[in-house]
């Protein structure tokens, strides 16, 4: 079975692409979902988070996201501990969803597969790519989000255009091209690399 990643930057439409791609019957694993999971789930977790952020991080069991960000986004070395804390236990819970799924190929869906070194677990990587504008655009409607906040989201992450050079397939969702024939062909061509495995 391969194992494929689907990156892209903010707002590129991974999870649209996602979703093409579970219609197809191919299991996908939303990286960013579980680790939300993962905060209420995983005891371990949740007492590293404790001792490193202060008791108040959890209110009655639940992540009080906004301080965390507060904490994170305000110093960099707290959002690298932040992600040292979280990115092997999301490769390992990945790891695990992998060994219980039979297809030809799975997907894991994540924005950072290339920053968080998860990437070393997956045989190909698809990018799904759009233009920045297109990106700010789509992500200011979805979240209802201004220029500034969607900027310095993108800033955290590496540079779109690079993330798209480092992957071995590319879906352009640029609302020039179509999307579904490119998906069918990949589709295709993945379960055609499978075969060979
Ligand atoms: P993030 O990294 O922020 O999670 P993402 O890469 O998963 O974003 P999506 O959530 O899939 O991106 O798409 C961003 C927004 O753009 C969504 O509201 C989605 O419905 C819309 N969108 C994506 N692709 C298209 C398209 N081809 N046509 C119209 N809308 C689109």
């Amino acid at each position: 079975m391969l194992k494929i990643g689907l990156t892209g930057g903010i707002g590129s439409g991974k999870s649209v692409v996602a979703k093409i791609f579970e219609l197809l019957q191919v299991p996908v694993y939303y990286a960013d979902e579980a680790t939300k999971k993962l905060y209420h789930t995983d005891k371990e977790l949740m007492v590293a988070m404790k001792q490193h952020f202060g008791t108040d991080i959890y209110v009655n069991e639940r992540l009080n996201r906004a301080l965390l960000a507060e904490k994170v986004f305000s110093d960099p070395d707290q959002l690298t501990l932040l992600n040292n804390l979280v990115h092997p236990l999301t490769i390992r819970d990945a790891k695990n969803w992998m060994a219980r799924q039979k297809a030809a190929y799975i997907i894991k869906e994540a924005a950072l597969l290339f920053e968080s070194g998860s990437v070393a677990d997956l045989d190909y990587v698809i990018g799904v790519s759009a233009p920045q504008a297109l990106r700010m655009k789509r992500v200011m409607d979805r979240d209802g989000a201004t220029r500034e906040q969607v900027l310095d989201r993108m800033n955290k992450q590496i540079d779109s255009d690079l993330k798209i050079k480092l992957c071995d397939f590319e879906i352009r969702n640029n609302e020039q091209e179509l999307v579904l024939p490119q998906v069918l062909k990949l589709h295709e061509h993945l379960i055609m690399l499978s075969t060979k495995g």
